[in-house]
């Protein structure tokens, strides 16, 4: 008998080849044609580039701190709050315009192809932060609920974490599970996200003992008010994670808090 997962990984393949057809010549974000071993054309190229290279982050959250603050420094705002769960946070951009764009177009499973080059981005332009990383930890992805994973057949964060993993030779564990099927959060206010979030994952029993004492690389696609990150760290945490350090391709700037 046919598995399930044998079906599914080849019908994947098959539609990363029909993308792969469709797409040989011209760049997802702007449909001009492309070169070389990049999916993007030059200019959108640059413009990532451009846009990683922005401004510097805040090591905590991840936001542009303002030029007063030293590079490497905490935010005026990580500077005054309570912990956000996880360690430090690094993004490849701010979640505007082509990071943006991004984010979107690897929504839809059938550009799952591109997830591998955004992962790839990710590790060169972060290098000096990421080649930090212990050789004995872990990439794990922020999971969707085992529902809405199975409805939408594909997590993206699954992918990225699988692309980081590879590219720093780091074992990729699954070792979160979402325990409540939770509503999309995206409008609602920080406050109300985080009573949501609360107790949103908990660490897959199997996976619980090797957390101990573990460096966690947490990955998702977005963060925004850190609510969904920040309680996926926290269970990281309670079984035993020393240290949780988020990775995500847009750092989305809260318009409310
Ligand atoms: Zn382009
Ligand atoms: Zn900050």
């Amino acid at each position: 008998m046919i598995e399930v997962g044998w079906i599914k990984t080849n019908w994947r393949r098959c539609v990363e080849s029909l993308d792969a057809l469709v797409y040989p010549w011209s760049c997802p974000l702007c449909g001009t044609g492309r070169e070389g071993g990049s999916p993007f054309c030059p200019r959108c190229r640059g413009l990532i580039r451009a846009a990683a290279d922005a401004e510097p982050a805040c090591p905590r959250c991840a936001l542009p701190t303002n030029a007063v603050v030293m590079p490497g420094r905490a935010c005026e705002r990580c500077a005054h709050r309570r912990s956000l769960g996880f360690d430090t946070a690094t993004a490849l951009g701010i979640y505007a315009d082509e990071i943006r764009e991004l984010c979107l177009l690897v929504k839809h499973e059938r550009n799952s192809w591109l997830v591998r080059h955004l992962a790839d981005l990710i590790l060169f332009v972060r290098a000096s932060k990421l080649t930090e990383t212990p050789r004995d930890a872990w990439v794990v992805p922020v999971p969707l609920h085992a529902n809405r994973r199975r409805r939408r057949g594909y997590n993206q964060a699954e992918e990225l974490a699988r692309g980081l993993a590879t590219g720093l030779r780091l074992p990729c564990v699954s070792a979160l599970r979402r325990v409540s099927d939770t509503p999309p959060l995206a409008e609602l206010p920080r406050s109300t996200r985080e009573k949501i979030m609360r107790n949103a994952f908990s660490a897959r029993p199997s996976r619980g003992s090797g957390l101990k004492g573990r460096f966690v690389l947490l990955v998702d696609d977005i963060l925004t008010t850190g609510s969904t990150c920040g309680a996926a760290a926290r269970a990281l945490k309670a079984a035993g994670a020393a240290r949780v350090e988020v990775v995500v391709v847009g750092r989305a700037v809260e318009v409310q808090s």
